[in-house]
C-alpha cells in the first residue's frame, strides 16, 4: 500500500474499541469481513450474477419463499418500506398501520409523506398487537388495502405474533407489509405459509453484516397489483427489479457488492451450522440469557411476557437512574450497547442487542459489568 498513511488515519479514528451489544449495526462475523475486502468489479460481470442468484435463492429458502421473488436493494430497510406503499398502495388509498413502538410510528409517516391515508392499532410500550384487537380494527376500518406489522419493535424488544396477525389480515383480505428489519435473521419468517406480501430486512442487523443492503420478498398478489400502480417512481420499481433481475442477474442500479457477498458468507455460515432451526436456536439462547442476567441483577423487562424478543431488549432502569447514565459506564467498561429510544421510553430503558457477532462469553462478561455498573450506580442515588 503506497498511501498507507492514509489508512492509518482513518483507522486511528474507526478502530473497534467496544464488545457490540447494540441496536444495529452490529459486529460482523469476521468470515463476512474478510470477503468484503475483495478488490471489486463489473456488477455485470458473470462472477458477479453467479453470487447474486446464489444469494437470492439462499435468501429464499431461509425465508420460505415458494412463491413469489427475493430482491436485493443498495439502500438500508426503510428504502423498502418505502416501497411497499408506493407500488402496492392506490394514490390516496388507506393503510392499517399497527404501532407498539418507533418504528410502527416510522411506517405512518412513510404512508402519508407518500400521499397516502394511514389509520392507527397503537398500543403502550411494552405491548405486542393482539389478533382480536386487529380483527376489531379491520371490521371498523373495511376499506384499507393493507395491514403494516412492525415485526420485532427494536424501540421496546418486542416480537409481535406475526404467523397469527398475518392470519386475520388474511381472513380480511388484506395485504401484509411486514418490517422485519430486527427480525429477519433472528426470528422465523415463513414467507407464503403465514400469507406475507412484503416483508424487508437490512443486512446490519441479525445477519450480522455491515449496512447499505436490504433484502425484500414480494408475493405474487403484490407485483400484480405493483404492475398496474401509477407514478411508483424509478430506484424501487418493484416490477422494473424483478424484470432486470430476470435478465441481467442483478439490480436496474449498481448493487452494494461486498455486503451482498458478506450476507452470502453468513447463510453459508448459518447452512454449515445445522440450518435456519440451529442458528434462530442460538438467537434464543443469546436473548434468553440475556433476559435471565437482567431480572438476576433485578432489573424489569420492557416486554410483556410471552412477546419477548429474540434479538434486542429493553430493560428498565432502576428509580433515579437514566438510561443514558447506564449506556455511558458501560461503554466505559468497553461494551457498547444501545440508549432508550422513542417517545415516553428513551429515559427510563436502556437496550442490550444480541444481534450478529457474539459469543456465549461476550454475554456473561457484558452481564458481568452490568450488575457491577447498576450497583454503583444505585449507590450513588
Ligand atoms: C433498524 C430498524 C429500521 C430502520 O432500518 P434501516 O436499515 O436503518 O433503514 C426499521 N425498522 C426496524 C424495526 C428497525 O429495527
Amino acid at each position: 500500500m503506497q498511501f498507507e498513511d492514509a489508512y492509518k488515519e482513518v483507522y486511528e479514528i474507526v478502530k473497534p474499541k467496544y464488545k457490540l451489544f447494540t441496536a444495529g449495526p452490529v459486529a460482523c462475523f469476521p468470515e463476512v469481513l474478510e470477503i468484503m475486502k475483495v478488490q471489486m468489479f463489473s456488477h455485470r460481470a458473470k462472477e458477479y450474477k453467479q453470487m447474486h442468484v446464489d444469494t437470492v435463492e439462499r435468501l429464499k429458502k431461509f425465508l420460505e419463499v415458494e412463491k413469489g421473488e427475493v430482491l436485493l436493494f443498495p439502500s438500508s430497510g426503510t428504502g423498502v418500506m418505502e416501497a411497499s406503499i408506493r407500488n402496492g398502495i392506490s394514490k390516496g388509498g388507506k393503510v392499517l398501520v399497527t404501532i407498539i413502538g418507533a418504528f410502527g410510528k416510522r411506517y405512518k409517516q412513510v404512508v402519508e409523506t407518500n400521499g397516502r391515508k394511514a389509520v392507527t392499532l397503537e398500543y403502550e410500550p411494552g405491548k405486542a398487537v393482539k389478533p382480536e384487537d386487529l380483527d376489531e380494527a379491520l371490521k371498523k376500518n373495511p376499506d384499507v388495502e393493507a395491514v403494516t406489522i412492525t415485526y420485532n419493535e427494536t424501540s421496546t424488544g418486542v416480537l409481535n405474533p406475526l404467523p397469527e396477525l398475518a392470519k386475520v389480515a388474511k381472513e380480511h383480505d388484506k395485504l401484509v407489509f411486514v418490517d422485519a428489519v430486527s427480525a429477519m435473521g433472528g426470528a422465523d419468517i415463513k414467507f407464503t405459509k403465514w400469507g406475507i406480501d412484503v416483508v424487508f430486512g437490512s443486512s446490519q442487523k441479525a445477519f450480522g453484516v455491515p449496512p447499505g443492503l436490504a433484502v425484500g420478498a414480494f408475493s405474487e398478489e403484490f407485483i400484480e397489483i405493483a404492475h398496474k400502480m401509477e407514478e411508483r417512481g424509478w430506484y424501487f420499481d418493484i416490477p422494473r427489479y424483478i424484470k432486470v433481475q430476470k435478465e441481467k442477474q442483478g439490480p436496474p442500479s449498481t448493487p452494494a457488492m461486498p455486503q451482498e457477498f458478506g450476507l452470502n458468507v453468513v447463510l453459508r455460515i448459518i447452512e454449515k451450522m445445522g440450518g435456519k432451526e440451529k442458528w434462530l436456536e442460538m438467537y434464543r439462547k443469546r436473548s434468553e440469557m440475556i433476559r435471565n442476567g437482567v431480572r438476576e441483577i433485578g432489573l424489569d423487562i420492557l416486554a410483556e411476557p410471552g412477546y419477548e424478543s429474540p434479538t434486542i431488549t429493553a430493560v428498565l432502569t432502576p428509580e433515579g437512574i437514566k438510561g443514558d447514565q447506564v449506556y455511558n459506564a458501560m461503554r466505559e467498561r468497553g461494551f457498547e450497547l444501545a440508549k432508550g429510544y422513542g417517545e415516553g421510553i428513551k429515559e427510563k430503558t436502556f437496550r442490550i442487542g444480541n444481534m450478529g457477532y457474539m459469543t456465549f462469553e461476550d454475554i456473561e462478561e457484558m452481564l458481568q459489568n452490568l450488575k457491577e455498573v447498576i450497583e454503583e450506580l444505585k449507590a450513588k442515588v
